[in-house]
């Protein structure tokens, strides 16, 4: 996501000899649904690529949250009155594979970006901007040395760009043990055999979070109704184990952690097709104090690795992505790079340090084993600070307000020339 979207924003500023290399042989279908909240849909319009990506999405209309076992409803948001007059943009839902899409299309379709598949990066050398790349299946011995004027590091939540970077300044790179583990599931229209039940799962325009002890699970409609998207949360037992995207999970004990579940919510794990069920363990990092180095930075998970509660994760990098075309475009010498990089982190880094930390506090309140004082927080919030946060006004006032673009043009000349200053003193 912050890859492509770098390369795309790079773009639209009229760079023209744009690389990225990606270890994945294709751009397949991994990752299920994700969200398209506000501030993510003003940037994906900004590059011209919003359509691509939505053509198959669903525009949530309510988001519920209920309670896991009883299936009562605790609270219910409509979006439909505000999102998109109070941001401009409603909140979307679509597969991960149609925001794939729609970044890769919208960059490679500009002439100037090259993607190559395929090619895994395996060594950095930051003083000299220069990297190591070779084929996923050859040997080390195989890299070769590659150039650049700027490299940004995009390579997600296992960073190797972070590792090297963080090592120069004799910092061990730690994970963070969340304690939580996630399964990605979908339930296709067809499978359901029209149980009056579940339909209105697939034909309505709403999302909901079931939620328990230590455990949730967020569900909602993608692929044009067709999908019914379920991801949760659970305490992670396999922390060594799960630690790819793809690893397969047993349908068994995902039935078994969320037996106590309601009827609706185990009819619907039942119909997830055996063999389809993936698990992830949900990890993160402790916060890295710097995200530059000479002229390579960080974006994305590399940099802000967050768990998904309140559903920014690409959201972030997308925004980062923009912020980093930006200040790019605004250097004039080689001698400018490091310093514009300097600048992306300033203004990022406040900003992506609070929604990691807004996302880990949700979870907390939303998994607690109180749950007489869950369902009284339920009952007596108010519009603008409701407990599930992915829900609060004020936390949506704080995303989906802001204009990334408009935040770094306002704010380049006066960081870059404080940079300037104090890299020369
Ligand atoms: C497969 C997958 C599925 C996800 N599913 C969801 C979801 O359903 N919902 C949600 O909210 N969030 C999901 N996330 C998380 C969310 O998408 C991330 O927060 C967001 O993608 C961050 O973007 P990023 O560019 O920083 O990292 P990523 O999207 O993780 O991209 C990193 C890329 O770098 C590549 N890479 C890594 N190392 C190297 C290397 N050495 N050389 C070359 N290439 C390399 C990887 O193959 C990957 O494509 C998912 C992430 C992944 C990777």
């Amino acid at each position: 996501m912050g890859g492509m979207g770098t390369a795309l924003a790079c773009a639209r500023q009229g760079f023209k000899n744009i690389h990225v290399w990606e270890s994945a042989s294709n751009i397949g279908e991994v990752g299920a649904g994700i969200n398209i909240p506000p501030n993510l849909a003003r940037v994906l319009d900004a590059w011209g690529v919003l359509k691509d990506v939505d053509r198959e999405g669903v525009v949530i209309e309510k988001a519920h949250v209920l309670d896991g076992a009883s299936d009562e409803t605790l609270t219910t948001v409509s979006y439909d009155g505000y999102m998109e007059k109070e941001y401009g943009w409603p909140f979307t839902t679509v597969h991960r594979a149609a925001l794939q899409r729609g970044l890769v299309n919208g960059a490679t379709s500009s002439g100037v970006v090259t993607l190559h598949l395929g090619h895994y990066i395996t060594k950095y050398d930051f003083d000299n901007t220069r990297f190591q790349v070779k084929g996923k299946h050859e040997d080390d011995s195989k890299a070769v040395w590659t150039d650049a004027d700027v490299i940004i590091a995009a390579d997600g939540v296992k960073s190797k760009a972070r590792e090297a970077m963080m090592a120069r300044r004799g910092v061990v790179d730690e994970v963070e043990d969340t304690g939580q583990a996630a399964y990605r599931i979908m339930v296709r229209r067809s499978a359901i055999n029209e149980d009056p039940e579940l339909v209105p799962f697939f034909e309505g325009s709403e999302s909901y979070r079931w939620i328990g002890e230590k455990r949730h699970i967020i569900a909602y409609p993608i692929d044009s109704h067709d999908l019914f998207n379920m991801s949760t949360t659970q305490p992670d037992r396999h922390f060594v184990q799960a630690d790819t995207w793809t690893a397969a999970g047993s349908k068994t004990e995902m039935l078994k952690t969320f037996h106590d579940f309601c009827p609706r919510v185990q009819k619907l794990l039942a119909l997830v097709p055996e063999g389809e069920v993936l698990e992830w363990k949900l990890r993160v990092h402790l916060p890295i104090a710097q995200w530059v180095d000479h002229n390579t930075a960080l974006v994305g998970d590399a940099c802000h690795p967050t768990l998904p509660h309140i559903a920014q994760g690409a959201a972030q990098a997308v925004e980062d992505a923009m912020c980093l075309g930006i200040v790019l475009s605004k250097v004039q010498n080689k001698e400018d790079i490091h310093n514009a990089l300097e600048v992306y982190q300033t203004i990022r880094k406040p900003r992506t340090d609070w929604a990691v930390n807004t996302a880990a506090e949700n979870s907390k309140g939303l998994h607690t084993a109180d749950a007489a004082a869950r369902n009284a927080a339920f009952a007596s919030a108010d519009e603008g600070s409701n407990p599930d946060k992915m829900l609060s006004r004020e936390v949506h006032d704080i995303l989906f307000n802001y204009d990334v673009a408009k935040e770094t043009e306002a704010n380049f000349d006066k960081l870059f020339a404080e940079q300037k200053k104090a890299a020369a003193a």
